[in-house]
């Protein structure tokens, strides 16, 4: 087998102290299933910055490119919110996404029984919960053209965007959704507002087009304001949702937040090369950086995220995911996740009884 690469980017804030607790899991993973990966690492956000005064520097988007799959901690912070649009850490994160094609964002949301407390919903309705959203991330109302602002004869201002999707473009995502279900619970849902929008009339017709290439999989289509409410009322109904820019946004939100704990949230953007970024949904968090408190699970479990989806390795992925709910069978619990009963750990005693686990 081919040895493969994983491009270890830090970032900022607890960027660095997660990601040293991950790649710890994902050395260990790597011997003990012979996965054949070297780890390289760069620089990203504010770090870059503060290094080379550029949040993307060349040398870390030669490594990315080449990279097989890349995990990244988080970046920003204080100490840069004053810079230029340009010289923004953020910079760092959109000009990957950009440069890599990036078309597809999976957010899954599960909810570890273990901490079905933290939600805002009743346990019985979320405890459990495992669904995974897939968001169209390159294209749609937010990227769509003509834009703007003009001045209407009548005088007044109008605020205008275009709302589109090429047939490619729906077709790409679509299948990256049907191939996620196929590898989980079999079920998709589709959402749209096709009652309305012609450009999403079309998104429903290539998403019963491409159905048929996966017969195992069962299709169906909501309109985006009765998943909204679905969402909340009965969450567990759902396996993958696809949709698209704007509602993959509004929608991917809502889901995690039904879960109730940020530090637990992995995602992963994907290229059509199955080429990947895995990164937390949550942020640098420079209010508990440097003080070893940070959960680092978001981020390991999106190292697993990153074996499933990049590398072709479930087995992998599947026993670091068991590991995990190890440790939470455990009562290990890092301070953002804490309850009643729990142990309070740092974040290299979690990253340890992960790798105990395993
Ligand atoms: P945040 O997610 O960093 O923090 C929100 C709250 O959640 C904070 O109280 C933080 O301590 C807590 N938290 C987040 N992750 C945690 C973890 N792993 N363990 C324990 N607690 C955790 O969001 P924010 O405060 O809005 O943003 C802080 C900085 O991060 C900003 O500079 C922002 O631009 C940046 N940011 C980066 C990304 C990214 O890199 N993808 C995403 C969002 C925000």
């Amino acid at each position: 087998m081919m040895s493969r690469t994983v491009l270890l980017l830090p970032g900022d804030g607890i960027g660095p102290e997660i990601i040293t607790e991950a790649e710890k899991i994902l050395r260990a993973i790597n011997e003990k299933f012979d996965l054949k990966l070297t780890f390289e690492t760069g620089l990203v956000g504010g770090a870059a910055l503060d290094e080379e005064d550029n949040p993307l520097p060349d040398e870390t988007l030669e490594k990315a490119r080449k990279a097989d799959a890349i995990l990244l901690g988080a970046v920003g912070g204080p100490k840069w919110d004053a810079l230029p649009m340009a010289k923004r850490p953020e910079k760092g994160l959109l000009g990957l996404r950009s440069n890599l094609k990036l078309f597809a964002n999976l957010r899954p949301a599960i909810l570890y029984p273990q901490l079905a407390s933290a939600s805002s919903l009743k346990p019985e309705v979320v405890s459990g919960l495992d669904i995974m959203i897939v968001r169209e991330l390159t294209g749609g109302i937010y990227f769509g053209q003509p834009r703007g602002v003009r001045q209407l004869e009548s005088g007044e201002r109008q605020g205008y965007n275009t709302y589109a999707y090429t047939e490619t473009e729906i077709r790409r995502i679509g299948r990256v959704a049907f191939e996620a279900a196929q590898q989980r619970g079999k079920k998709l849902c589709s959402v749209d507002k096709a009652n309305v929008l012609e450009v999403t009339v079309l998104w429903r017709e290539i998403m019963n087009e491409l159905k048929s290439e996966y017969p195992d999989v069962e299709l169906s289509h909501m309109y985006v304001d009765n998943a909204a409410m679905q969402l909340v009322r009965a969450p567990k109904q759902f396996d993958v949702i696809v949709t698209g820019n704007m509602f993959g946004d509004i929608l991917s939100d809502e889901a995690a937040m039904l879960t109730g704990s940020i530090g637990m949230l992995p995602s992963a953007s994907l290229n059509s090369e199955k080429q990947g970024m895995y990164e937390p949904c949550h942020g640098s968090a420079p209010d508990i950086a440097g003080k070893g408190i940070a959960n680092p699970l978001a981020t390991i479990i999106s190292a697993a995220m990153m074996l499933r989806y990049s590398l072709d390795e479930e087995a992998a992925a599947a026993a670091i995911e068991a590991a995990v709910n190890r440790v939470l069978d455990q009562g290990l619990r890092t301070a953002d996740i804490m309850s009643e009963g729990g142990t309070r750990v740092s974040t290299r005693e979690m990253g340890d009884a992960v790798l105990a686990a395993l």
